[in-house]
């Protein structure tokens, strides 16, 4: 098969043959149709992520058609489409596994770091980490959905905020135009923030009833004039923006945490205490989230905007998504 691999940290992105994997017991063997490119793979480029070993195939944000399914595998059959996110498999065992909380398993397997994943014809995926697809949606929507998909719709279903609710979502890019369209579906009063007047018209499109231009004045500022947000999604990986938006949340206000970086916010607790107010960290969701979130997008008409290539322009779609010029999500065409 053809694959592309990460030969060592470092060394970018080489297109090998490979033999066809075969299915371990409690795995199934999937041939990808689509595999988006997340930032995140950029971890397993550069070796920064622990504990990846080389070669290492990537990709989190894989579909395909199920071909073999190993021993002891009973809920999937070949023939079925699936797709497989960032959650690629739990333990079953650990404190968090017992409590049912398989995303933070302290043994998790994330597909394309653990093991390899979708930048391929074929992989091998453990079956907890499978998520059906609905018929609806093309390989090509659905692949994002499995990482940025579920990472939004996740985060703000399980935010607390209730319909009518104001939502801000910072940030209009790969999260953030899919954190729009779900929080405007998901009945909350929508707001988006961002910069640039050229960004409004898009942000409106996606289902913003209001935008902040956070080049034209103070975003907080303007939040509390709306009334103060019950829910901040900040999907821009920018801790001197995240800090800057701590003040536009309304009483038992949530800054929900997405966009990923080692740089501090910066916040008081006299900003947090008087209005009850928190900032959260939010981890993706696990594969039934993941199915849930294409249910969801498939019900809604929720749509990544993508550019597609195909597996051997691999290069030249990675750099269209580090370069911030995709718009919004980059997908591999592996198959079709
Ligand atoms: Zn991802
Ligand atoms: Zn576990």
């Amino acid at each position: 098969m053809r694959a592309v691999e990460v030969t060592r940290p470092g060394a970018g992105f080489t297109l090998v043959e490979r033999p066809v994997p075969g299915p371990a017991a409690g795995r199934v063997r999937i041939a990808v149709e689509a595999c988006g490119i997340c930032h995140s793979d950029v971890f397993v480029r550069d070796g920064t992520y622990a504990g990846v070993t080389y070669p290492r195939v990537p990709g989190h944000e894989v579909v395909g058609r199920i071909e073999e399914v190993g021993a002891g595998v009973v809920a999937w059959r070949p023939g079925q489409r699936v797709g497989v996110g960032w959650h690629g498999g739990h333990c079953g065992v650990c404190e968090a596994c017992r409590a049912g909380d398989f995303i933070l398993c302290e043994r998790g397997l994330v597909c394309g770091f653990s093991y390899d994943g979708g930048y391929a014809e074929y992989l091998v995926a453990p079956q907890e980490a499978l998520a059906a697809v609905p018929d609806a949606l093309d390989p090509i929507a659905a692949a994002p959905l499995l990482c940025a998909g579920v990472t939004t719709f996740n985060a703000l279903r399980n935010s607390g905020a209730r319909a009518g609710d104001l939502v801000a979502v910072q940030g209009i890019g790969g999260l953030g135009h899919l954190g729009l369209q779900y929080a405007r579906k998901l009945g909350f009063r929508t707001v988006a923030v961002s910069r640039g007047a050229d960004k409004r018209a898009l942000a409106l499109e996606l289902g913003a009833h209001e935008y902040v231009d956070q080049e034209t004045g103070d975003a907080a500022a303007a939040l509390q004039a709306l009334g103060g947000a019950r829910v901040i999604l900040a999907t821009a990986p920018n801790a001197q923006v995240m800090s800057g938006l701590v003040g536009g949340l309304g009483r038992n206000g949530a800054l929900l945490v997405l966009g990923a970086t080692a740089d501090p916010i910066q916040v008081t607790p006299f900003q947090l205490i008087g209005g009850r107010r928190r900032i959260q960290g939010w981890p993706s969701g696990t594969a039934k989230d993941s199915e849930e979130t294409l249910a969801f997008s498939a019900l809604n008409a929720v749509a990544s905007r993508n550019e597609v290539f195909p597996l051997a322009e691999v290069n030249e779609a990675f750099e269209r998504m580090m370069t911030n010029r995709a718009r919004f999500r980059v997908v591999l065409q592996v198959r079709g």
